[in-house]
């Protein structure tokens, strides 16, 4: 590893998403020089539109029995919430395959007090971003509704709620019947019959914020390209050459690779063997009657609602496709279906800005970040379905790690050579 006299002075990062330009903002914050690259633009992959909740308190690793129960039971209907298309790929046969070891209740708990520490920074890494001038805002969620129609639904997520605690995950909550629920949150139905409030957590416009970090990187000297995909890596022994799809090549100290679902392609060579699978996911927005003042939260049906510029950001679906894949109509249509008992005034007819995106899920359910084996390569990324939450404390623990040679303990279970 480099110490501190060695640091790299040159950085380039691959992929303009929350997770490379959060690690490319805190390397400038140590005098880092960084160039970003991405083969399209900025938040041009999972980091548009995506719910854009900050809920450290609920970030917990995927694999667990009771995901892998409703999985297997609804993996091959196209209307169901978790989709899995028959398949001969190789590789998806392999993630499935090591998801499934994972989803026991040891391996559950055992991941989940490997993201307790790196949860705790979440929220005061955002503010870090903020004070130092990023003009992006985070709101707090002052009302965060899970919202189910019977208590015996709510029960599965108070019993997670035990589980996030006994883990030492802090999160406050309260438990709410219906109509409490609709007091705080007029936009429910009346099929609404048990609720939770989560306390503490926050949420951005995620595309907005991503621009607004990539304006201040760009603000303090750092240069931003896009149409530039990275497609070779080579390390020298003292420094990397790395080949642009315009048939350049640039050579820099060390590279941060950061390319979400598409990881594997260039970290492999570097020894990262854990598969990053496209986790889909769908969203769209409409108009509502009123619009609720924060995220909403249908955990039964798997739809995540955000306001966000004045409409109901609506998300869920978890497509394990390949990331290149249309937009599949029939997936929006189970999310309309699934949501529109559930809430009052939206107007589901009239959607604007369907969009798919690919979470980066890894079969423990935990990120891959640091050092690869070369030291002068590192990854960030594979965060599922919290790398919005977990960017920006990403960037600052792998920015630090980079620069001064010391693994901080946070990152410690993180290793992408596992
Ligand atoms: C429906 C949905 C809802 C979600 N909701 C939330 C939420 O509420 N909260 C939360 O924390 N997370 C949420 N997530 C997960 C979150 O969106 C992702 O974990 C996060 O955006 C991943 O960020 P990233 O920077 O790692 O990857 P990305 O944002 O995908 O960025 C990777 C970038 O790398 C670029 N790239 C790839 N290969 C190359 C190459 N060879 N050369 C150059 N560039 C390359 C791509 O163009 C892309 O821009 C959600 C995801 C979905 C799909």
């Amino acid at each position: 590893m480099f110490q501190e006299i060695n640091a790299p002075r040159r950085v380039v990062v691959v992929g303009a998403g929350m997770v490379g330009l959060s690690t490319a903002w805190f390397l400038q914050e140590r005098g880092v020089e960084v160039t970003v690259l991405d083969r399209k633009g900025i938040a041009a992959g999972a980091s548009w539109g995506n719910a854009g909740w900050l809920t450290p308190g609920i970030s917990t690793p995927l694999p667990e029995p009771a995901v892998l129960r409703y999985g297997l039971r609804a993996a091959l209907s196209a209307t169901s919430p978790v989709y899995v298309p028959p398949t001969g790929n190789v590789r998806l046969i392999k993630f499935l395959a090591s998801f499934a070891r994972h989803s026991t209740t040891k391996r559950w708990r055992a991941a989940m007090e490997s993201l307790v520490a790196i949860n705790r920074c979440a929220l005061s890494s955002f503010d870090s971003l903020v004070d130092g001038g990023v003009r992006g805002q985070t709101e707090e969620a002052e009302s965060f509704l899970a919202a189910y129609r019977t208590t015996e639904e709510r029960a599965v997520l108070l019993e997670e709620l035990e589980h996030i605690q006994a883990a030492g995950q802090q999160i406050a909550f309260d438990v709410l019947s219906g109509d409490d629920a609709r007091e705080v949150e007029p936009s429910l139905s009346d099929e609404v019959g048990a609720a939770i409030r989560l306390r503490g957590q926050r949420f951005i416009n995620p595309g907005d914020f991503v621009h607004r970090l990539a304006d201040a990187v760009r603000q303090r000297g750092g240069t931003i390209r896009e149409d530039a995909e990275v497609t070779s890596v080579e390390d020298d022994g003292r420094t990397l050459q790395v080949g642009i799809g315009d048939g350049s090549t640039e050579s820099f100290d060390a590279i941060v690779l950061a390319t979400g679902t598409w990881l594997g392609d260039l970290a492999r060579q570097f020894g990262v063997k854990t598969v990053v699978q496209a986790g889909r996911g769908y969203s769209f927005s409409v108009a509502m009657e009123h619009v609720p003042s924060g995220p909403v939260y249908f955990p039964s049906q798997r739809v995540a609602c955000t306001p966000l510029l004045g409409r109901l950001r609506v998300a869920g679906m978890m497509e394990f496709r390949k990331p290149e894949a249309a937009l599949d109509q029939r997936r929006i249509g189970a999310i309309v279906d699934a949501a529109r008992p559930l809430l009052r005034g939206a107007d589901l007819d009239s959607r604007t800005d369907e969009w798919v995106g690919s979470r980066p899920c890894t079969p423990d359910g935990l990120p891959l970040i640091g050092a690869t084996r070369s030291p002068r390569v590192f990854v960030a990324g594979g965060h599922g379905m919290w790398g919005i939450t977990l960017g920006p404390a990403t960037g600052r623990l792998l920015a630090e790690s980079i620069v001064t040679g010391h693994l901080p303990t946070e990152l410690v279970p993180f290793d992408p050579l596992r």
